[in-house]
């Protein structure tokens, strides 16, 4: 079997055969994980791509030019979804840049940025997940952030639109593309610059793996972060590189029903009078332009924060857990962690593979029953 180059495929296709080389007579479809810290290398430093297991992994190599293809670009991984961010980070900021990031996405970014970046004279700037609010920040920077969908409240922004404005006054855009995955939202051709991404959450799915990656189509920018990686050590284990890969074969599956469930939910939740507020990726125009997925987050609003618990308590299929993206549908009182500008009875779902028509049951019941 040829190796496929892939664009013009549909997603299953493009996810099941992503990153696969040719095969010998005999070889498994997908090798095994490499397990290795160093590696034979006879001779100058340079003999072999795999001297030692910090800079290089045979397994990573496999995953990685998988990531690229899907993304359209190149890709490396990472450890988790927060040594990708800082890897991006720590590698395109200097003291005295301008960092323009978003104030309502994942607080662990939030946090690098204020409490690691600003005291070593990075000026900040946080704004609203929200196109024109970007837009009229970008004057200076040098690196846009953006989440989009952000969550929890699942706001979104014109990709393209931003990465035009940013373009035209030098700064590069960096788009966190967790919710969506490639296969969702294709960041880097609408213009993003690097598209970052927690593995953890719906590419690996399964809820056992910490990984993260980030993929540009400037070579010089990868091989940047790739130094950072081996500098600052935080590559992934071979193992959990072979669980990431292997879990891409289901992605474009799980995607499109995660989706499904996702929407159905919201559907049931916007008729009822007891939901105070319903927030999903759909309601923006943007994402109704850029996106062929919305990810399997809904984020919906009761009366108060013992309501929101009693109806977690209430649910059978629902396990009340943080992150999201798993094949087992999730959900927590997102107020619980005090990181977020939510109300306290505001529940952040995550649909699983479940058959949606049961989510939806299973939701209704609970809301029936803590009413
Ligand atoms: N980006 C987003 C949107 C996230 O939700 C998360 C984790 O929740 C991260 C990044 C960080 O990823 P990780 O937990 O894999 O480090």
């Amino acid at each position: 079997m040829a190796r496929h180059s892939i664009p013009d495929y549909g997603p299953s296709t493009r996810a099941v055969h992503a990153g696969l080389a040719q095969g010998e007579q005999g070889d498994p479809l997908l090798g095994g994980p490499v397990l290795a810290g160093t590696y034979h290398l006879r001779g100058p430093a340079d003999a072999s791509e795999y001297a030692y297991g910090r800079d290089a992994n045979p397994t990573w190599t496999g995953l990685e030019r998988a990531l690229g293809e899907l993304e359209g670009g190149e890709s490396l991984v990472f450890s988790s979804g927060m040594a990708a961010v800082t890897a991006t980070l720590m590698t395109l900021i200097r003291p005295g840049d301008v960092l323009v990031a978003v104030s309502d996405g994942y607080p662990g970014v939030r946090l690098v940025a204020s409490e690691r970046l600003q005291p070593f004279g990075v000026r900040v700037r946080f704004v609203r997940t929200d196109t024109q609010a970007v837009i009229d920040a970008v004057r200076g920077a040098r690196l846009v952030w953006l989440e989009t969908p952000c969550n929890p409240r699942l706001d979104v922004v014109d990709i393209a639109a931003v990465a035009e404005a940013a373009h035209a006054t030098g700064a590069l855009v960096a788009v966190d593309n967790t919710l969506a995955t490639p296969l969702g939202q294709r960041t880097l051709a609408l213009g993003a610059d690097l598209a970052v991404m927690s593995g953890t959450k719906t590419l690996c799915g399964h809820s056992d793996v910490l990984l993260g990656a980030v993929s540009a189509r400037d070579p010089s920018l990868i091989a940047a972060i790739r130094r950072w990686r081996s500098q600052s050590g935080s590559a992934p284990g071979g193992f959990e590189a072979w669980l990431a890969h292997r879990s891409l074969a289901t992605l474009a599956l799980r995607l499109e029903r995660s989706s499904a469930g996702a929407e159905a939910v919201a559907r049931a939740l916007r008729e009822r009078e007891d939901v105070l507020g319903v927030f999903h990726p759909s309601d923006h125009a943007a994402a109704r332009a850029q996106m062929t997925h919305y990810g399997c987050l809904i984020g919906f609003t009761v009366a108060s924060a013992a309501r929101a618990q009693a109806l977690l308590d209430a649910c059978t299929l629902v396990a009340e857990a943080t992150s999201f993206g798993g094949v087992q549908a999730t959900a927590e009182r997102r107020a619980r962690w005090g990181t977020d500008d939510v109300p306290n009875g505001f529940i952040r779902y995550s649909a699983g593979c479940e058959d949606p028509e049961d989510l939806v049951a299973d939701l209704t019941a609970a809301l029936d029953a803590t009413r």
